[in-house]
């Protein structure tokens, strides 16, 4: 599975860090950054909470 963000559309709000910390993180540049594009199955189901609940749409999954 893999997860990607539309940089134009995040607006770093911080919602899906706070869902799946061990994938994504806000650097201090208010930038999302994906730590683990590729997800592990342990952090599927996280990742796909984080997927449906991010307020922008802005992340995208493969499965
Ligand atoms: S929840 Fe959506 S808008 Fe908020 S930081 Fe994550 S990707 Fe960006």
């Amino acid at each position: 599975m893999r997860v990607g963000v539309d940089p134009l559309v995040c607006e770093a709000n911080g919602v899906c860090v706070g869902l799946a910390p061990e994938v994504f993180d806000l650097g201090d540049d208010d930038e999302l950054e994906i730590l683990l594009p590729d997800v592990p199955e342990s952090e599927a189901d996280r990742v796909r909470h984080a997927v449906r609940s991010c307020p922008k749409a802005a992340l995208t999954l493969e499965e």
